[in-house]
């Protein structure tokens, strides 16, 4: 093929928006999976690189977008903005819990079927709320960065970006003033660059998904999931009443009186990348770059709430407990007391504040609400094989859910320009991933 051709082929793919692009791999890695079966699972290590370069960026665009928004942000609008968002994502998950209780009393996934003993699963420790907290404070910065640790790394962003923004007011020594202003000047390049790379992670994102969805449908294929279409049906019917409802009717149009279309072009390119990687911390990078690019938040509010939204704030997976429990119950034959489901609902929303947001979490938090109910933890094993799927749902609720709470707080405290961005243009961010073509700013 000439080269001419090569190039206009090239940028004819290019000009397609990503989200469409990785939409479409989406759709066709599912139906390779399916139609190839276990040979497609080949492709697997292709979709964990997406995965992996993802996590690349988590912490060093956690550190930089912070110490952005510190700078731009009093610290007594931070302890305001953290009071609203913590008592939103709590509230929000006892609602979310009481919807998938709902849902699933009313579809009642699991009759019908029996619980095979044989398929056992290990019970997981629930993570001991004191030690979270304890946690919060690192022994050493370096090291919880290096493992990841987003909590203690925001602690010590937040401390060290108020330092900084001390040293900036009291200082008289020029050297130290001059030496501030370069830092938050560096950090502001970094933050940049780090948004270049996500944008170039997502390009690559096309073949990840592609390989993803090929090795998770050929693993699984569809006549595995039959026996499991109530279920899976209940927590779709769940999520998407808790995502229309909830955050586009209530916290977008009501709260915020905006566009839930807009608010939902702005957030695509998180929405399909959790659909894909089921992971609310590896989607951290296009969250951030979504909040910052389309709905044009303050870094100050969406560097501090959406890390610690993908750490704390599981709408989706909070929300699976309720349909599970009922699930579970339906398969053993009991029905669960209304002081049972009301047990569900306190011990989803704990449980998600200490979990990390990684694939297969609501699946061992599964595991403290059979316990805590005494039904037999061997359905764990029997939904183990569906989880992929059901993970995927949850995910993506717990990323929308972290991007709507961090419009209505930005919003409460004047952080969000709604004159731009995709607030004033539905087609913003449709240009190359989400980024503006030259010359269009
Ligand atoms: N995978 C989900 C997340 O990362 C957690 C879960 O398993 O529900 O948000």
């Amino acid at each position: 093929m000439p080269r001419g051709n090569i190039k206009e082929y090239w940028s004819r793919y290019r000009s397609v928006p990503i989200v469409y692009r990785i939409g479409a791999a989406f759709v066709l890695g599912s139906i390779l999976g399916l139609v190839v079966g276990e040979p497609a699972t080949v492709l697997e290590p292709l979709g964990e690189l997406f995965v992996q370069l993802l996590s690349m960026i988590v912490i060093p665009i956690i550190v930089f977008t912070l110490l952005m928004g510190i700078r731009r942000i009093s610290p007594s609008t931070l302890g305001k903005v953290g009071g609203q968002i913590l008592a939103l994502y709590a509230i929000l998950s006892g609602i979310a819990v009481f919807i998938g209780l709902a849902v699933a009393n009313l579809i009642n996934p699991g009759r019908g079927l029996t619980l095979q003993e044989d398929t056992e699963f290990d019970t997981e420790e629930a993570p001991d709320f004191l030690d979270v907290v304890m946690g919060i404070v690192p022994e050493e910065p370096i090291g919880a960065m290096a493992e990841g640790d987003v909590l203690a790394t925001i602690f010590f962003v937040i401390v060290f970006g108020m330092a900084l923004l001390l040293l900036a007011e009291n200082s008289d020594d020029e050297a130290v003033q001059s030496g501030v202003e370069s830092i938050f000047n560096i950090v502001e390049a970094g933050t940049e660059a780090m948004f270049k790379i996500v944008w170039g992670v997502m390009e690559y994102g096309v073949i990840g998904v592609f390989a993803l969805m090929a090795a998770v449908f050929g693993e699984a294929g569809a006549g595995a999931l039959v026996p499991f279409a109530l279920l899976i049906g209940a927590l779709l019917a769940a999520v998407l009443i808790h995502i229309t409802v909830i955050y586009l009717g209530g916290l977008i149009l009501l709260l915020t009186r905006e566009s839930p279309i807009a608010f939902l072009t702005g957030s695509k390119d998180a929405i399909i990348t959790a659909l894909s990687i089921r992971s609310s911390s590896g989607t951290l990078p296009v969250t951030m770059a979504n909040a910052d690019n389309n709905l044009k938040i303050n870094e100050g509010i969406y560097g501090f709430s959406l890390p610690l939204g993908a750490t704390i704030n599981m709408d989706g997976t909070a929300m699976y407990q309720g349909v599970a429990a009922i699930f579970a119950a339906n398969l053993v034959g009991v029905q669960l007391t209304l002081a049972e489901q009301v047990t569900v609902v306190l011990i989803a929303v704990l449980a998600s504040i200490g979990s990390a947001g990684v694939p297969g979490t609501g699946l061992i938090m599964l595991t403290m609400v059979l316990t805590q109910l005494g039904l037999p933890l061997a359905v764990v094993g029997f939904v183990a094989g569906v989880d992929p799927i059901l993970d995927r749902l949850r995910t993506m609720t717990n990323v929308t859910g972290d991007l709507a709470v961090t419009t209505v707080v930005a919003h409460w405290n004047d952080g969000i320009d709604f004159t731009s961005g995709s607030w004033a243009d539905p087609t913003h961010g449709l240009e190359i991933g989400g980024e503006s073509t030259p010359g269009d700013d």
